[in-house]
């Protein structure tokens, strides 16, 4: 922050470990989603700030962080489990402010991510490469594990610190540098974390933020010559466009996107698990997950069943402010969510889709707020039944058999994740290893952590976060090769 008055607070850049204005002190106001009103003022980076960020995260890394060993590096990541530890209710309270989640989710999320500097802080000495027998006599054959560079990393505004965190711990491990750019929805709690960097004694530049509403702010970094790998989180959409970008420098790029993710319910399936699964899968954080569980497919014997239990959960679900404790579902992050979200469901009505329950902003809070909604009747070429809505939206389709169901879940472009409900261990395992999806939950939903691998199939992305590989998302291998005798006698013409 580099000054408050009795309105607004406002922040600065954080680059070379200061905050500072942008260069043309340009402001822009970040909005809460709950009341509608300007909380706090973010900077507008402009190219200027972003090659700035990008020097000071080269600086570090040919300087002072290129010069520490894993152990060193592991020290510091430490440090920042620590000061996170500390400020995980400060955070949390950002992150509601910043997308109208709600604090009880924020909070688990800003409690966990000390979980994730501890875990890949454990990597930062272990990144070995191999000594590699050699095929030809009188040679020494070994590789090493090189950190990739400078990387600019780009969040979607759903969970910025956390998907931030998922990008950042293992760079640092790896021993990279970082330029992130938070969306421009959710500017604040990125910057609040810089503070929390720069508490943890890292050597300046080793990480940056730049902010803005500009659409070129994205564009400017991952085309940067400077930047040596992208890693993004956002709609696959973007992402396809971030693809293409990076290939004009060949930098290196990691992709997590969209999803559509299918929950599956078996007749044998524990039903009460099942619903509350659902539930937690598509309405926690108003869907508003990458992972939203958002196509219920279920056996034609409990169809009905179940979603009967399903609007009976859905209508005693309490929207409201998202900062009170008994609050579980929030507003909408921002009105052109709320708007994409209605015309998914106008559209879907006129496909012949039959609301079960919602399809409307909440009567009684308005503004953000959207009802949790349930459709039956969904056919699985409707447009809901392909398209991620990121709301608060479950489409209901019926199947008859197993062939059937895994054809259903696999019939999307996407392949993020999926949900098993069953009692037939024999079929959960069947049933997980056919599905195209990065991740699949058994009876369970919505679980991730530091040393669980996570990413998408199909249009969902490319890459994997989280688990020890991470860390190698990361490194660039190199290949030594040591001739060991005085004199070599080969043939210069003719490949060793
Ligand atoms: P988005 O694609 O609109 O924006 C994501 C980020 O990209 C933002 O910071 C945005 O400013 C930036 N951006 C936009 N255009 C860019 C460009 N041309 N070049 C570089 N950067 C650019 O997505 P969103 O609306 O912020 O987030 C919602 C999407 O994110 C959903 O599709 C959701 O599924 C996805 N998401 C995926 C995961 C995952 O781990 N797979 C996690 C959370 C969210």
């Amino acid at each position: 922050m580099i000054s408050s008055s009795d309105e607004l607070t406002t922040y600065g850049l954080a680059i070379g470990g200061e905050q500072r204005p942008a260069t043309g002190g340009a402001t822009y106001e970040a909005l809460n989603p709950f009341t509608g009103q300007a909380w706090a003022r973010a900077p507008e980076a402009g190219r200027e700030d972003v090659d700035r960020a990008v020097g000071a995260a080269r600086g570090a890394l040919d300087g002072p962080w290129g010069a520490m060993t894993g152990a060193d590096r592991a020290a510091c990541m430490r440090r920042l489990a620590i000061v996170l530890a500390e400020e995980a209710e400060h955070l949390a309270a950002v992150e509601t402010r910043g997308n109208g989640k709600l604090l009880r989710e924020t909070l688990g999320q800003a409690k966990a991510l000390a979980d994730y500097y501890n875990y890949f802080a454990g990597m930062a000495d272990k990144l070995e490469g191999a000594s590699i027998p050699s095929h030809k006599p009188g040679y020494f054959l070994y590789t090493r594990r090189e950190p990739v560079g400078v990387v600019g990393a780009i969040m979607a505004w759903n969970s910025p610190l956390m998907l931030l965190t998922w990008k950042l711990a293992p760079a640092l491990a790896a021993g990279c540098t970082v330029v992130a750019k938070p969306s421009p929805y959710t500017p604040i709690s990125t910057l609040e974390f810089a503070r929390c960097v720069e508490r943890a004694g890292f050597p300046p530049g080793v990480f940056n933020v730049v902010t803005g509403v500009a659409p070129e702010l994205g564009q400017w970094l991952v085309s940067h010559p400077g930047v040596d790998k992208v890693t993004f989180t956002g709609s696959t959409q973007t992402g396809i466009a971030v693809g293409k970008a990076a290939m004009d420098n060949m930098t290196r790029v990691a992709l997590e996107l969209g999803g559509k993710s299918a929950q599956l319910v078996f007749p044998d399936a524990d039903l009460d698990a099942a619903a509350t699964g659902i539930v937690a899968g598509v309405f926690a954080a108003t869907g508003q997950t990458c992972v939203a569980g958002s196509r219920l497919l279920v056996h034609r014997d409990v169809h009905d069943e179940v979603v009967d239990r399903l609007v009976t959960m859905a209508t005693a679900i309490k929207l409201g402010d998202p900062m009170a404790p008994d609050s579980e579902m929030g507003p909408l992050a921002n009105a052109a969510q709320l708007e994409k979200v209605s015309g998914l469901m106008d559209r879907a009505r006129a496909e012949g889709a039959t609301v079960a329950h919602g399809a409307c902003v909440s009567a009684s809070l308005g503004g953000l707020f959207y009802e949790p909604t349930i459709l039956t009747d969904v056919g699985p070429d409707m447009e809901i039944a392909r398209e991620e809505v990121f709301g608060p939206v479950l489409s209901v389709l019926a199947f008859d058999t197993e062939d059937d169901a895994v054809a259903l879940a696999n019939r999307s472009e996407f392949g993020l994740a999926a949900g098993v409900w069953t009692e037939s261990v024999r079929r959960a395992h069947r049933v997980a290893h056919r599905l195209q999806a990065g991740s699949v939950w058994v009876n369970t939903y919505r679980m991730v952590a530091p040393n669980a691998p996570f990413g998408g199939f199909k249009m969902s992305g490319i890459g994997r976060e989280n688990g020890h590989e991470a860390v190698y998302e990361f490194t660039e291998t190199k290949t030594v090769w040591v001739a060991l005798d005085d004199a070599q006698a080969r043939d210069p013409f003719a490949l060793g």
